[in-house]
């Protein structure tokens, strides 16, 4: 026998396992489309704060919450969007596969108002395998605006199932939903899209399915063998057991294929009917429950026709890139420094008060000086900035520019034999590199999914932004009203440099070692949206900000201490650090650098923004982190110590490309399951840094 009924999956858990599902707890998973108000839906049930944002891909696995309610407990379910069942993309598989043999006690599938249709093919797939299904029809607010009605009880006939509406990103109906999961009671599955005839080829299958009663409906089962879904098949066996080797399963499969081939159907035209039988049913089903004609669309059209246009659209991407920079550069500067003030003189009390408990006085200045002192710098260094960045950022996502980004980047990445999506998962390497790579997960093809893993860390992650600034401000920028508008364009520059090598690496990695076609995909253009701005801001503070804030505050406490302990240990009547320094000093002179920048960037590993305070300790031979209290005594030091533009020039390139940051390296290790690839994604920014920046020392020795 090929087939046992009761081996599907195990219930609700975390990856790491830690949520399972206990007595008196119901499974309900969270389905739909991407980018329809399922995250939203989540974090309003169970109070948690998974990531939001109007663009397709970015729930990237699934999340468990709970929910305890009148002796009832509840875990909700988020899966990753999908279109469809027939999955195309690591992410559709794992949300099919969850919806398939999650074990879910209900499906609750979220549609969007506004484009109804499209949503229903999946509530219809759904429907061919499950009757435990509640449909919500989200975003109603923004339909109502675009003048599009829906009659919900209409389609709840149509359906056969309950249909709540809502407005979950403003809260309205989402308390309706747990008093119909209560009371709720399933339906049979049922078929969309078989015709008769195709239901009577296939009957030895059905029949053979029928005998061993498989947890999925027999009928649906048959049609997915005949049409031979490798990835598919993978998953029954996996989670079914079901051997497709069977001799008897391989008999009825050849009599339903034979059987349909007397009709002109091979296992390609089956899976087209059957998607079309699927489309045109939603469609029927659109016909009699939507009215009015949608308004607004107009008006979105133009917008996009500049958003998207093949000039316009970059000047629009540029500007908005730099306008958001602009605010970032100008409006970090002043609370940096207030920061940096209050936490520096704030440590002046920690090292009294520690002198004062009589802590060794060696102790008191690593606890102080190092430790303390290199908190401190990250947190007035980085907060300003990120408090700035992030939300501004997770405002152009919500109002849906960043899918814009990423089609007007489509066609390179697709010349470059890599995948559209890559732009997007490059915008969220801006925020953090490790976030980009994790994001890598929405790119289907394992090849694809390797060159914008390897190439993420090309994009400045906000780590980089203050060192970048800092000397842009320094040596390129000059002084007056406009200098940090002119940070800003050189700033944008920089990071049009970035992505460039982005795109020359992927050609790279893709005329070698990650050779292949394109895949092709559509981009998703999502609708614009008004974005909740005070939510926006709160989020980015929490979610973003300080998750990469602590993140960082994790790195930098170990790191100050070894530096500390490098500053301070000597060998032979010299610190580690000067030795260091000294050795390190000749390689760097060839990229334009010396050795007391290479040192910072290597000392830097685990967070980038410690890598100008390590520069300067070098400089002072200090045993300690330096503040440089303002702009213009940084510039004094780099000055004394020998900088030139030349040297800001190659810093910044080296910022820019050089090893990722160590959470992105172990990020990138999880992802890709290889050492290899970990040291490749390290070496490529690195090689490409120092071939760059010699060349930019070379031509600066040649012409000056
Ligand atoms: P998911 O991809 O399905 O998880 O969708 P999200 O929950 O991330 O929501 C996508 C976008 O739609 C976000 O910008 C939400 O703020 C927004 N959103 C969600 N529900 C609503 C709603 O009911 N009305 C409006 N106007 N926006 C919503």
């Amino acid at each position: 026998m090929g087939l046992t009924s009761s081996s599907v999956g195990s219930g609700a858990k975390n990856a790491d396992g830690s949520l399972s599902r206990g007595e008196n707890t119901r499974l309900i998973a969270l389905a739909g489309n991407p980018n329809v108000g399922k995250s939203t839906l989540f974090n309003a049930l169970t109070g948690m704060r998974q990531h939001t944002g109007n663009w397709p891909g970015k729930t990237v696995g699934s999340a468990y919450g709970t929910l305890r309610r009148e002796g009832q407990n509840w875990i909700f379910a988020d899966i990753p969007g999908t279109y469809s069942l027939m999955a195309r993309s690591a992410e559709e598989a794992v949300a099919r596969d969850l919806l398939l043999f999650g074990e879910a006690d209900a499906v609750v599938v979220v549609c969007d108002a506004t484009c109804l249709r499209r949503n229903l093919n999946l509530v219809l797939q759904i429907l061919e395998i499950c009757g435990d299904v509640i449909v919500c029809v989200n975003l109603l607010d923004e339909a109502a605006r675009k003048g599009v009605s829906v009659n919900l009880e209409a389609l709840s006939g149509l359906l056969g199932v309950p249909v709540l509406g809502m407005s979950a990103g403003r809260g309205s109906g989402i308390d309706a939903l747990i008093p119909v999961l209560e009371q709720f009671k399933g339906v049979q599955p049922r078929s969309f899209c078989c015709s008769c005839e195709i239901e009577r080829s296939i009957r030895p299958l059905i029949d053979y399915f029928d005998a061993y009663r498989p947890p999925l409906p027999p009928r649906w089962l048959a049609a997915r063998v005949c049409e031979g879904d490798g990835s598919l098949m993978d998953s029954l066996h996996r989670h079914m057991g079901m051997d497709l080797d069977d001799e008897e399963l391989c008999q009825a499969r050849d009599a339903a294929l034979s059987n349909l081939g007397e009709l002109g159907i091979d296992s390609q035209r089956l899976s087209d009917i059957s998607a079309q039988g699927i489309s045109d049913s939603a469609g029927n089903i659109c016909t009699q429950v939507i009215s009015k004609i949608p308004r607004g669309t107009a008006r979105e059209g133009k917008i996009d026709l500049l958003l998207t246009h093949k000039i316009w659209g970059w000047v629009a991407m540029l500007l908005l890139l730099a306008g958001a920079l602009w605010l970032t550069i100008s409006g970090a500067n002043y609370p940096s420094q207030l920061l940096s003030r209050a936490l520096f003189s704030l440590g002046d009390m920690l090292n009294s008060a520690l002198t004062a408990l009589g802590l060794p006085a060696w102790l008191t200045s690593l606890l102080c000086e190092g430790v303390y002192k290199t908190v401190a710098w990250v947190v007035a260094v980085m907060l300003p900035p990120m408090a700035i960045f992030f939300p501004l950022f997770t405002l152009m996502e919500d109002v849906g520019f960043l899918p814009r980004v990423a089609f007007n980047l489509d066609g390179f990445f697709k010349r470059c034999a890599a995948c559209g999506k890559q732009s997007l998962t490059m915008c969220m390497g801006f925020g953090c590199n490790a976030a980009g790579v994790i994001g890598c997960r929405i790119i289907d093809s394992p090849r694809e999914r390797l060159i914008a893993i390897l190439t993420n860390s090309f994009v400045p992650c906000n780590g980089r932004f203050p060192t970048m600034i800092a000397l842009i401000t320094i040596f390129f920028a000059g002084n007056g009203a406009m200098s940090s508008i002119r940070s800003a364009v050189i700033l944008t520059v920089l990071i049009v440099l970035g992505v460039a090598m982005t795109l020359a690496c992927s050609k790279l990695l893709s005329c070698t070692i990650l050779s292949g076609v394109p895949s092709s995909f559509t981009l998703e253009l999502p609708p614009y949206r008004r974005p909740k701005v005070g939510e926006v801001i709160v989020r980015s503070i929490f979610d973003r900000t300080l998750f990469v804030l602590v993140r960082a505050l994790k790195a930098a406490a170990p790191a100050g201490l070894i530096i500390w302990l490098l500053a301070n240990v000597s060998l032979g009547g010299e610190t580690i650090l000067a030795r260091c320094c000294e050795l390190l000093d000749p390689a760097a002179r060839l990229i334009g650098m010396d050795g007391a920048i290479l040192l910072a960037f290597i000392v830097g590993i685990p967070a980038n923004e410690i890598v100008i305070p390590v520069m300067l300790m070098c400089y002072l031979s200090g045993g300690s982190l330096m503040d440089y209290g303002s702009i213009a005594q940084l510039r004094g030091i780099l000055l004394a110590n020998g900088w030139s533009s030349v040297t800001a020039l190659c810093v910044l390139i080296f910022s820019l490309m050089h090893w990722p940051c160590a959470t992105t390296l172990m990020t990138i290790k999880k992802e890709s399951g290889s050492l290899g690839y970990t040291v490749l994604a390290a070496a490529l920014p690195t090689v490409c840094g120092i071939v760059l920046c010699a060349l930019v020392n070379f031509a600066a020795h040649m012409l000056f």
